[in-house]
Parts: C-alpha cells; structure tokens; sequence
C-alpha cells in the first residue's frame, strides 16, 4: 500500500503546502490513485472501512478537495446529485457511460467523437476547446440480472 508513487507524489504535495500528512490522508489517496474507478465520497469511505481504517466525512470532503487541487484527482459530476472521483493517471480526454441501475461507470476514447465535435464546432462558428459526453444506460449485468435486483 505505503510507497507507490502516486502516493509520495501527494505526500509531496501535502509538505511543500505546509499540510498534515496523516494516515488518512494517505490512505485515501492510495485507494483512489491506485485505482481506475470513479469513487464517491462515500464509496471512499466504504473502501476504507474494508482496509480496517475509518476517517469522517469531513476528513474525506477535505483530502478529496486536497488531492483535486494538487491535480492528482480529476472531480466528475454526472448530474447524479453527487461529485465522482477519479485518479488522473495522466489520462487524455476520456468519455463515461454511466450506468443508471448501479451506478457504474466505464471510460471509452473515440478519434471519431474528437473530429465530428469539431465540424459541429465549426459550423456554429466555435472554435474548439473541449466537450463533455456522458451516456446514461444500463450495464450488460444489470440487463442480465433478474428484474428484482
Ligand atoms: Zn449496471
Ligand atoms: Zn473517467
């Protein structure tokens, strides 16, 4: 867990701005910078408890906002009435679908997205910077699952 190097990235960051480093901290950092999931604050919370560590909810809000800050972290908001949280990795422009039943989230990366946004772009006189897409649906397990789950 200790040591990867995403991790000392942020505890970097967390002792050039004068800012605790504790236990909690890091080991939110670790589970959402090891990771490729897109983790609400209260999922962080739950992957906590599975380590055996518990934090409160402000100490998670606070290393959240922390870790987007230093630019680890990429916050989403998929209109689902709460922020999503997801490692930056370095990762170019990505798009999500969004799973409506159980909340998952998959990436996809499309040239063809990139280009057609462009003309649309153009033809309305715009040039360029950046696009959102989200697209809502229900995953394959849950359109295989029985109706009740
Ligand atoms: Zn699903
Ligand atoms: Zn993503």
């Amino acid at each position: 867990m200790a040591g990867s190097s995403v991790t000392d990235a942020f505890t970097r960051y967390l002792r050039a701005h004068n800012l605790p480093i504790t236990h909690q901290r890091l080991a939110i950092a670790d589970i959402i910078l090891g990771s490729t999931e897109h983790y609400s604050a209260d999922e962080v919370r739950k992957a906590l408890a599975e380590r055996g560590a518990t934090a409160g909810t402000a100490t998670v809000y606070r290393t959240l906002e922390v870790l987007v800050k230093s630019g680890l972290v990429v916050e989403r908001d998929f209109g689902e009435g709460f922020r999503r949280y997801e490692a930056s990795r370095g990762v170019p422009q990505h798009e999500h679908l969004l799973c409506t039943q159980c909340g998952r989230v998959e990436e996809f990366r499309d040239e063809r997205l990139d280009r057609m946004t462009t003309l649309i772009a153009e033809s309305h006189d715009f040039a360029r910077q950046r696009h959102r897409l989200v697209i809502y649906g229900i995953c394959a397990t849950c359109r295989r699952a029985p109706e009740a789950g």
